[in-house]
């Protein structure tokens, strides 16, 4: 029989995620901070419940999907967390972006109460989650792995065991450097380009068919030529990620000089109040310091 499910925080990518779950045939309780979406699952099927504790309890597994280290900590380890509620022999799920060194601090708290724990964040962002197309990659032991692996193969496509707890996080800090970098390694091309009279539309066009092909410009293209910035995957969220990885490259003697002055450009954005906009708007900053828009006249 299918397990049944308990899912918190139903944002831009755990409301669709939890909704497949539901069409699956899954019996699931939600809870987020927001109404709405709680709202918009319990319309097609889902129990609300009022906290993360609630949740837990009367679950099998929990699936936590939050913006950052300290909301997952808070929502797991927390007052009326998860912990509090969750019977021995369930398993735990957190599928958002946080810090490698927290989600092994949690796997601990958590077996001490005899719940497993995974690390599974996801990368193929709000599209992936709404035609569970996501790409999972999951830290902890092999078992707990082999008991999510069916609810995952609702969820995603490319699902792989990356190693012990904490190994999904790290894996995701890796994924989130190439995302960010690509982001601004596009954007420079575009506004050169752009500035020195070529059409973007044709730049991207000739760049998809070379060497310089990347998703970035298969899945924002339009957003950089239409300057459309609805996120998609925030400024802010991203800006932490690259926080993640520079943190876990202290931890591990690595350099990452390029993350860094990325980082500090997702940190101009934030203050220009672009926070809640899509990543790809990167591109804004590169224009301003050039005096040109792309595909404009100047
Ligand atoms: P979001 O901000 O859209 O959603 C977060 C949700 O959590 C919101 O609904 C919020 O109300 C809820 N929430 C926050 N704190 C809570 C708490 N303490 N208790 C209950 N609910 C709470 O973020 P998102 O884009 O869905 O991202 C979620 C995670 O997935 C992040 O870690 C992000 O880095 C990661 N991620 C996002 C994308 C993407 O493209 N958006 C892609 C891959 C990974």
């Amino acid at each position: 029989m299918a397990e049944r499910i308990g899912w918190i925080g139903l944002g831009i990518m755990g409301k669709p995620m939890a909704a497949n779950l539901l069409r699956a045939g899954y019996e699931l309780t939600v809870h987020s901070r927001s109404r709405g979406p709680v709202e918009e699952l319990t319309q097609m099927g889902a129990r609300a419940a009022d906290s993360p504790r609630e949740v837990a309890d009367g679950s099998e597994v929990i699936i936590t999907m939050l913006p950052d280290s300290p909301d997952v900590s808070q929502a797991v380890a927390g007052e009326n967390g998860v912990l509090e509620g969750a019977p021995s022999g369930s398993l735990l799920i957190d599928m958002s972006t946080i810090s490698p060194v927290v989600a092994r601090e949690l796997a601990e708290a958590a077996r001490g109460r005899g719940v497993g724990m995974l690390d599974a964040p996801v990368s193929g962002g709000d599209v992936g989650a709404r035609q569970a197309t996501l790409s999972i990659m999951a830290g902890g032991s092999a078992e707990d792995f082999a008991r999510a692996e069916p609810i995952f193969k609702v969820l995603g496509k490319t699902i792989t065991h990356v190693g012990s707890s904490g190994a999904g996080q790290v894996v995701k800090a890796c994924n989130q450097i190439v995302v960010a970098l690509t982001i601004e390694a596009v954007s420079e091309a575009l506004v050169l380009g752009s500035k020195a009279g070529v059409d973007p539309e044709v730049i991207i066009k000739v760049l998809s068919g070379g060497m310089a092909s990347n998703r970035v410009m298969e899945m924002r293209g339009r957003n950089f030529l239409e300057h459309d910035f609805t996120p998609g995957f925030k400024v802010d969220l991203h800006h932490k990620d690259l926080g993640i990885a520079l943190a876990a490259g202290g931890e591990y003697g690595v350099s990452l000089p390029v993350t860094a002055i990325v980082g500090q450009m997702l940190h101009a954005l934030r203050t220009r109040g672009m926070g809640a906009q899509d990543h790809s708007a990167l591109l804004t900053l590169i224009e301003d310091w050039a005096q040109h828009t792309v595909g404009g006249r100047d």
